[in-house]
């Protein structure tokens, strides 16, 4: 797998392999943790550069070289020309940071719903208590009621 693909769609579905990084191995794109951010990698077979499948992929929107050692990946042009590797980067970088915002914001309000419901079937528990206790209550006032009457009745008054 050394020589060039010849179409863009011919690279992503031959040059790229999924793969594991090392510990401590960062994605040259974005410079996170490839094996904490919870994200398949990826290498590009003709040069075993690895990236963050997500990286790579909107690097690859735009450019048809390796973003580490600039090797033509594929012959023609990318989805999208006339943007340079800096700005690229920039953009793919940008993009990871609004994506992990927004992860963020969901993982909040995911929390915050958990802690809600807790919240609510704390609520609903203590009701099932106070409903318990009332109940309890109203049976003994049954039972010294039904007492008295037997009283009453013993008593013929
Ligand atoms: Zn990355
Ligand atoms: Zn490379």
């Amino acid at each position: 797998m050394a020589s060039i693909s010849s179409t863009r769609d011919a690279f992503l579905s031959g040059g790229l392999q999924n793969c594991n990084a090392d510990e401590g191995t960062k994605c040259p794109i974005c410079l996170e943790d490839l094996c904490s951010n919870n994200e398949q990698t990826v290498q590009i077979k003709p040069c075993k550069h690895i990236f963050g499948s997500q990286c790579l992929a909107a690097w690859l929107k735009f450019k048809n070289t390796c973003p580490m050692c600039r090797k033509v990946l594929y012959a023609g042009e990318p989805e999208v020309t006339g943007y340079g590797d800096v700005y690229v980067r920039g953009l793919v970088r940008q993009a990871r940071e609004q994506l992990r915002d927004r992860f963020d914001d969901l993982a909040e309000g995911m929390q915050e719903l958990v802690s809600r419901h807790r919240q609510n079937i704390g609520q609903s528990q203590e009701r099932m208590r106070q409903d318990d206790r009332a109940h309890k209550e109203r049976m003994k006032k049954i039972a010294r009621w039904n007492a008295e009457q037997k009283l009453k009745i013993i008593r013929g008054t």
